[in-house]
């Protein structure tokens, strides 16, 4: 089977003049051509900043941009019309979608509610600061402008655990929403602030019964509505894991076995975070390794002192290389966004290697990378260049990266490895070579198959022509801080 990558397509600031499901619609055949099998769109219903809102903020699951909700009828990718046609070019182009969806909580209320809350300490969220109280919260809601079609269920104040702003009072903080399921947080997988089930927004109360039997049926509606492939589950560290669990089951069950999940579960310290979450959810689900895009990011500022032949060390594609997904950045790494830890540009080429090339993981590739990005926030420009490397190490995934991997992760400045290549992909196999500190060299074997036989570097980087040697082996080079590809001539 061809290797899979998925392709995360948008970022926190997606700018293009085409929306983006047109922008897709457009693009579906050079994705494929480029090698992507599966695609990750961003949520694509109505957020509370309408058509400004990137889609974490969920205000109505069930608005693709079809009804005049929050100033506009249009997401801001486009209109369900644009957003099925999207859909059905990658599809005709046999690229997967991937869904992105927000469970833990929902903004833009459109009623307010008077509700019993107890204030708690933003450090210490078990901690109680204050007796119970009312405050007027935005906790309602009543979806005016979709009118019920497609579900009737309204939210109010017992589907919600926390809220953070008191309307009355005109102040923010951490409210506990005392509601009949419970004076305290749920258990959530982050102990972080004590308890970290609240996020953000209104936190989505999942001892509710009524609540999950909700988000169930509105999972049937969306894969009958849009025929996806898969979903990329947002923040599940602040969710029970009973309820992913649920609806997981749910959704392999009523809508189809095949369906690919990816959870977000963002750390950079612990690996035994990732490894807790798989135990807990039974291996349901893959997840993202935020601890190597963490590496990545480390590698890319410290330059030679950094020690290369680590870098897989207490990641979750070392840990457990199945449920893996690799990727360099991210829409929340990116520059000006919350988590910015974006990898420095002569790492990139680096880094894509390292996920796009070996055996572990299904690896991610970023929007930015393959168009750039410019884009401005909070008076500060910022402008990604694409790397024109990606499309050479992509190729190199598609026909070349298959068969056993030989590892030579074995000296801190310069790292390699092989791949013998599988006769289902002719000609395929390659080695890969990089340093972060010095041009290197390094005798590594391709395997006896290839004895006499000229590889050159795909990258163009390096000039010679490498002839492998009778017993399999051949020293292979790269230049300093920098990665070569050697692929069969
Ligand atoms: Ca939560």
């Amino acid at each position: 089977m061809q290797n899979q990558t998925l392709v995360q397509y948008f970022h926190w600031y997606y700018n293009e003049k085409d929306n983006l499901w047109t922008k897709i619609a457009k693009e579906a055949e050079n994705l494929a051509n480029l090698g992507i099998t599966k695609l990750w769109i961003p949520p694509a219903f109505k957020g509370a900043d309408g058509v400004h809102a990137q889609g974490y903020d969920t205000y109505d699951l069930y608005d693709l941009g079809e009804f005049d909700q929050k100033n506009s009828v249009a997401t801001k990718y486009g209109t369900k019309e644009e957003l099925l046609t999207a859909i059905k070019a990658l599809q005709q182009n046999h690229i997967e979608v991937i869904a992105d969806v927000v469970f833990n909580h929902k903004a833009g209320g459109d009623e307010l509610e008077n509700i019993p809350v107890r204030k708690v300490d933003p450090e210490n969220r078990n901690q109680f600061i204050s007796e119970i109280f009312e405050i007027a919260a935005w906790t309602k809601f009543t979806f005016p402008g979709r009118k019920g079609t497609y579900s009737d269920f309204t939210w109010d104040f017992q589907c919600f655990s926390g809220t953070d702003w008191a309307e009355d009072l005109k102040e923010t903080g951490i409210y506990s929403i005392q509601n009949q399921y419970g004076d305290k947080w749920e258990n959530v997988p982050s102990t972080e602030h004590g308890n970290f089930d609240y996020l953000m927004c209104n936190d989505i109360d999942f001892r509710n019964l009524a609540v999950k039997e909700e988000l169930k049926k509105w999972a049937k509606w969306f894969y009958d509505t849009c025929k996806i492939d898969g979903f990329r589950l947002d923040a599940v560290k602040h969710i029970s894991p009973g309820f992913v669990i649920e609806w997981i089951d749910f959704v392999k069950a009523e809508c189809s076995e095949n369906l690919f999940f990816v959870s977000e579960n963002w750390t950079i310290e612990n690996v035994g975070e990732l490894q807790g979450y798989i135990e807990t959810t039974e291996g349901r689900t893959q997840l993202f390794d935020s601890m190597l895009h963490h590496q990545f990011y480390l590698a890319s500022i410290e330059g030679n002192t950094y020690n290369l032949s680590k870098i897989f060390d207490d990641t979750l594609v070392q840990v457990n290389p199945l449920l893996a997904v690799t990727f360099v950045d991210n829409h929340d790494s990116q520059p000006m966004q919350a988590l910015q830890s974006y990898v420095d540009f002569w790492f990139r080429p680096l880094a894509y290697a390292m996920i796009l090339l070996r055996e572990q993981g299904i690896p991610c590739i970023f929007f930015p990378d393959l168009y750039g990005a410019d884009y401005e926030d909070n008076e500060t420009p910022v402008t990604l260049a694409a790397l024109p490397e990606l499309m050479l190490l992509l190729k190199a995934r598609r026909y070349f990266a298959y068969g056993l991997q030989r590892d030579y992760l074995d000296h801190p400045n310069c790292i390699g490895w092989t791949r013998e290549g599988d006769v289902a992909f002719e000609n395929s196999g390659l080695a890969v070579l990089l340093s972060n500190g010095e041009a290197g060299t390094k005798k590594m074997e391709v395997g006896q198959h290839f004895a006499g036989k000229t590889f050159i570097d795909s990258l163009n980087y390096r000039a010679e022509e490498i002839v492998i040697g009778e017993d399999g082996f051949a020293d292979f080079y790269c230049n300093a801080g920098s990665v070569s590809v050697w692929i069969l001539k």
